[in-house]
Parts: structure tokens; sequence; C-alpha cells
């Protein structure tokens, strides 16, 4: 018996009285809703009777909650397992829209009762009764909030489960996610982690000639490692989104900086959810922000420890980690990890950012981007000295992490004695450009050095401990592999383009997987509306053969990327089982093959079309930001 996520039961039928029942036109209402200074978005999840199931939103953090305005009665049946408990939170709202509500009513209320009831055929008893005074009015929005653990009848047995808030009409009361917790002696426990920009060759299990990572070696040594693992794209926004939906762009178009997440697409979440996993995400936002979609199915959702805002955002990752953890250990969970730590600029803590510097070198830390002149510049050459010393601030951010993040964790969970049974995966979105084929950072280009990520899985009780994987695998096949490890592979959804690995693990599969990658990040409009052609650069492989073809380079581009690239040819064709580098193109001498290919695509990319796409609004502060880290214009 996994953990009974409440909200999952919640049905017209259960809601007994609400202000909405009397007046279903009123859920539909903005200013129902605390809506003006906390803005609450609808979970896009599941049957959502009146809009009651929403996603508060308090500082960087996204929490699933059931609205309550007095007086609302929920009654929720269920069938609960032995020696289990009950954990809620109950809280108030205060902010701009109350006050018109509260003069609708000509009284402003003290506050508001909260009650739960545990009913059977023959018991009908008070559990949990609270008072909660309305916070203080303030200009910004104010909350009063609890959370709550109840003990429930040790043998079980049928129950309906009463929610009410009592008095306080107009209140904006709410209950977070309540759960049933059944003890149990071994929950299955997940942890996801993306580390931002990381490489695959920067690490030294993956045979780096610099110690970057011990603690992500030893996480390999105790799992299976995927020497060839890829990306489908170059940039952070499209990889995320085939990492935790497995999807393609071809299937998630997600592909401009202001594509939404499509509400069609299912995700890994969404499917642990309703399987009773407690699902959290601490990250740094921005490209991975619950505004293009990536809450769906979190029931807590943080977007702000892993943020370039912070130097030291491994260390706050862990930190949060750690306490989100202890709360969580005893349920079913799935830990969703993200921090732009080793993502540009290129500044970690010291002693970090000295660790592979070279006495005398020129600059201790370095904004990539801007040391370029902005995006236009990626393109531009640097000297030998300063290549080097941009690479040896890369691999200080990520011994920084190594040591501030994924060390602490696996010694915190080592402690706890967790970490033997846990799954845990860590993988990249992307890596990151030094010149190699004549740009920086990343997102322009598709060479390995940008899609070749790591992947890491531990698998609990040292299943496939010590096991290499040198086969290409991608990606999207991550969530599938995930769902086949908890026991869950029949929920994995037709639709999605990964497979799981368990196959080539148990050498029943031994051939390289076909991948896709593209990017048009250099500019939106060449994946937007022009369906009729491939994005920017896309690429793909037949067994080790790699191809690569880019859209001609236009005039328009060559205005914002001065200088514009030194080769940008249309066909790429490299042999990876000899030319890791990509250093000689085979093009020329294989004219058959990419006319195939050509075709091929021309014909996946074509599914973009019937993609309905939708887009976000960034606000001026947003578009700021961006700008500021040199992704838009
Ligand atoms: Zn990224």
């Amino acid at each position: 018996m996994r953990t009974v996520k409440l909200l999952s039961l919640l049905s017209k039928a259960s809601v007994i009285s609400s202000p909405f029942k009397n007046d279903p036109a009123l859920a539909d209402r903005e200013d129902s809703f605390p809506s003006e200074s906390s803005p609450l978005a609808v979970t896009e999840a599941g049957v959502n009777p009146y809009n009651l199931k929403r996603r508060l939103h308090i500082g960087p953090n996204y929490i699933s909650i059931l609205f309550s305005p007095p007086e609302s009665r929920y009654d929720l049946e269920i069938d609960l397992p032995p020696e289990s408990y009950l954990e809620f939170g109950a809280g108030l709202i205060f902010d701009k829209n109350y006050k018109k509500i509260a003069d609708k009513f000509g009284s402003r209320p003290e506050g508001v009762e909260f009650l739960i009831w545990l009913k059977n055929k023959d018991n009908d008893r008070l559990i949990f009764q609270k008072f909660l005074k309305m916070p203080e009015e303030k200009e910004n929005r104010t909350l009063n909030f609890g959370f709550h653990r109840l003990e429930l009848p040790s043998r079980g047995g049928h129950f309906h489960l009463i929610f009410e808030t009592e008095n306080g009409n107009g209140a904006f009361a709410f209950w977070t996610s309540p759960i049933i917790v059944p003890q149990k002696k071994e929950p299955d426990r997940v942890i996801l982690i993306s580390l931002d920009t990381l490489r695959a060759d920067h690490l030294s299990c993956f045979g780096y000639h610099r110690t970057t990572s011990p603690a992500i070696d030893l996480l390999a040594s105790e799992g299976a490692l995927f020497l060839e693992a890829v990306s489908t794209s170059s940039w952070t926004l499209p990889a995320h989104v085939s990492l935790l939906f497995s999807a393609d762009s071809v299937h998630h178009g997600v592909m401009a900086a202001d594509d939404r997440i499509p509400g069609s697409l299912i995700g890994l979440t969404e499917i642990l959810n309703q399987n009773g996993f407690v699902c959290g995400a601490i990250t740094g936002g921005g490209f991975v922000s619950p505004k293009y979609g990536f809450a769906r199915g979190f029931d807590f959702y943080n977007e702000s420890e892993g943020s370039f805002d912070f130097n030291n955002s491994a260390e706050l990752v862990f930190k949060a980690t750690r306490s989100w953890l202890e709360n969580n250990l005893d349920k079913d969970f799935f830990l969703f990890l993200h921090t732009y730590q080793i993502h540009s600029p290129y500044n970690s803590p010291e002693p970090y950012r000295r660790t592979f510097l070279s006495p005398g070198a020129s600059f201790d830390q370095i904004n990539v981007e801007r040391y370029l002149g902005g995006k236009g510049g990626i393109f531009r050459p640097l000297s030998v000295n300063e290549r080097k010393n941009i690479i040896d601030l890369y691999d200080g951010e990520i011994r920084y992490t190594d040591e501030a993040l994924i060390g602490p964790l696996i010694k915190w969970l080592k402690e706890k004695g967790l970490f033997d049974r846990m799954l845990i995966i860590l993988a990249s979105d992307h890596g990151e450009e030094f010149y190699e084929h004549g740009a920086w950072v990343h997102g322009a280009h598709l060479y390995q050095e940008s899609i070749h990520i790591p992947l890491i899985i531990k698998f609990p009780r040292g299943l496939f401990k010590g096991e290499k994987v040198d086969k290409i695998v991608r990606i999207t096949d991550i969530a599938p592999t995930i769902l086949e490890a908890l026991n869950l592979k029949k929920s994995i959804p037709a639709s999605w383009d990964g497979r799981s690995l368990l196959p080539l693990l148990r050498k029943k599969e031994k051939s390289d997987r076909s991948f896709l990658a593209d990017s048009c990040w250099l500019s939106g409009e060449l994946c937007g509306d022009d369906r009729n052609l491939l994005p920017l650069t896309v690429a793909t492989n037949q067994g080790r053969k790699k191809i690569i073809l880019n859209r001609s380079w236009t005039e328009e581009l060559s205005k914002i990327y001065q200088p514009g690239p030194a080769s940008w040819n249309s066909i790429e064709i490299y042999d990876l089982s000899r030319d890791q580098a990509e250093e000689n193109d085979l093009s020329s001498s294989q004219p058959v093959a990419i006319n195939q290919v050509l075709m091929t695509l021309q014909a996946r990319y074509k599914l973009l079309r019937q993609l309905a796409r939708f887009k976000i609004i960034l606000s001026e502060e947003e578009l700021e930001k961006l700008r500021a880290l040199g992704y838009i214009h």
C-alpha cells in the first residue's frame, strides 16, 4: 500500500458544501481566489471540481492545495490501511482580493475554524479542530499556516474523512494536499538529479584527466554508468521537457524561450503522483520554472535554491534537500533536484574556484557570455590562455558541486541507512562548448561537447552495481527506466519516445539507440511558425554514424551574431566510433545516406505542425534576466 493522495479522491460528489457549489460561476471568477497577490495555477492533472485543486505560490515555492472557503465540507471515502497517519496543512491567506470579498460580506471575520471528522457506520469522531486567526493585514499577502500529523485508527478499515471549514465567510482558507501515509518498512524512494551544463567528458568517471568528481565517481561505482548518453538539445528548456516527459522536441514542441509544455503531454511526475508518490522538486527555476508547466504533478516545487543568483547554489540545494527529506523519508517519494551551479557565470566559492587555476591566471571568475560581449560573441575566438582559464574555472564548478551537493547527499543518506535501498539517477541536460567547433557556452551547436551528457543510475540493493553501458542511449530513456525499476512498467505511456534501459543492462539489447536532437535557440523564429523546414540545427545517428543538418546561415543571423560562425556547413557526418571529437567530416563521401536521412527527418518534423503550441508571457523582469544571461536579445 502506497501513500494515498486525498486530492486524487476529490470529485463533485465529495463536495458536500462550498460557496462554489451554490454558485458554480464563482469558481471561474478570478476574484473568488487570492489571485491578485498570490497567483494560483489550477493543477492541471485529474478531475478538478469547481477548480478547488490549486497551486499556492509562496515565495519561490509552489504547493498543491485544496481551496476551502468557509463553509466548505468535503467528504472523502477511503479504506484506511492499518497503522497509518494523516498528514496535511491548514492555512489562511490575506491579500488584496480578500478585502473586496470581505467588504461584500460586510464584516471581517476574526478567523476560520478547521475541522476534520473521521466517520464510519458506528462512529463519528472529531479528530482535528483548530481555530486560525486571520493573518495581519499588510501591503503584501500574508499567511497563517501550519502542518499537522494525526495518528489514525491502528486497525484501519472503511471510513469517511470529512474536511470542514467554518465561520469566516469569504476568507481564503485552504488545506495543503492531505495524504494518508501507511507505516511501511520499505518505501520506494527516488532522487533524480540534473546538474545543468555538465558535459560528460569532464568527469573523472568518464576518463577526464582531472579529479573533478570524487563523489559522482563513487555514485557511478555503486550503480550503472551509461557512457554514451545523449540529450535532445543543447539548452535547458527543451532538454528538461525531454527528461521529465520522455519526449523528443517533435512531440513536445517546447523549442523557444516562450513555449509552454502542452497539457496533452504525460509527465513522469504525474504518473508517480497517481501511484501514491509524494513528489517534490528543488530547482533553479528559470527555464525549469513552473510557469513552463514543470510543476505538474509535484506536491512541492521550489524554483530558487539552484538559481544563478547564488554562487553556492549546490550547497543551498543540498540544505533544502536535507530538510525536505527529513519530512518525507517514511513515504514513497520522488524528488527532483536541479542546480545551475556549473552553468556560467563560473564563480564557485573559494577555494574551489582556484582548484584547477594556473598560478598567474588572468581571472578567478567569469561570466563567459558577458566576457564575449553578449550572445552575439559566442563565435568569437579567444587566446589559448583565456580558453584554459575558462576551462579551469568550469572544472572548479564541477568539483564544488561534487563536494557541496553530491558528496554530502550520499553521506547523509548512508548515515540514515537509506543509500543502499534508494534509486538515484544523476544526469545533465546538456554540455558546454570551449571552442572545439568555433563556439562558446551552449545552444548553438549539437556536437558531442554540447549533447553528450553523464548518466548514472544507482539501483536499490546493488543491482547492476559497477555495470558500464557503452551503447548510445537517450535522455528520454530515463523516465521509463524509473517506472520499470519501480515495478510500474504498465504505467509507461505508449506515447513516450524513450524506452526503459533495463533490457540493455540485462544484455537483452545490444545495439545503439537512435537519437534526435535539435536547437533553434539562437533565434526562436527558426523553430516557430515555419513548419516546412527543419529547426536551425538537427542531429541524429545511425549506429555510430552521426549526422548533423544545419539550415543555411541567414543574413539576419549574421547581423545578430558578430562574428558569425567560421564554419556552418549544411551537412556534416562523423564516425563516432573513431572520431569522438568530430574533427573529420565525412559528408562529401556519403551523398546517398544524406538524402535518406533528410527525408526521414522532414517527415518527423512534420509532426510539429499537428502539435498545438502554447506560449507563456514573460514579464519584463524575466526578459531582462534572460537578456543578462545572454539567452535572448
Ligand atoms: Zn541547461
